[in-house]
């Protein structure tokens, strides 16, 4: 496995990564409390709201981002970091170091998308159930 040679290094950003989204949820919540001074007129009143709203889907990106980046510390330890998903080959080195989340080779993720247009239907994880259920016992 190619990729494992690389593991090390991939850990090191995602726990950089993991570090910084943590601390800027925690600089955003303090930050989230509106003052009632702001609500005092009411177009301020309406731009805190669209204010909390991007807040809201900012947080829930960061929240699934989290969960990406857990599942790819999660594969490091197991050693399946880098593989491809679908088709079980390594994923290019090039694409993971654009996207350290990434899933799938290019050649699937291409195919998946194609797939994606055109039925709802979920694509089943091979190496994501096996991961989560080690991660549990
Ligand atoms: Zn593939």
């Amino acid at each position: 496995m190619k990729q494992q040679n690389n593991s090390s290094k991939f850990k090191a950003i995602f726990e950089t990564q993991k570090n910084e989204i943590l601390a800027s949820h925690l600089l955003a919540s303090e930050e989230f409390q509106v003052k009632v001074e702001d609500l005092s007129d009411e177009n301020d009143h309406a731009s805190a709201v669209i204010e909390q709203g991007m807040r809201m889907s900012l947080r829930n990106r960061e929240v699934n981002l989290l969960k990406k980046i857990d599942l790819s510390l999660a594969k490091i330890r197991l050693g399946t970091f880098g593989v491809c998903e679908c088709c079980e080959e390594d994923i290019e080195l090039s694409r993971l170091e654009a996207r350290p989340t990434a899933e799938l080779c290019l050649e699937c993720k291409e195919t998946a998308e194609i797939n994606e247009s055109k039925s709802s239907r979920g694509r089943q994880s091979k190496v994501v159930g096996i991961s989560l259920e080690l991660q549990t016992a």
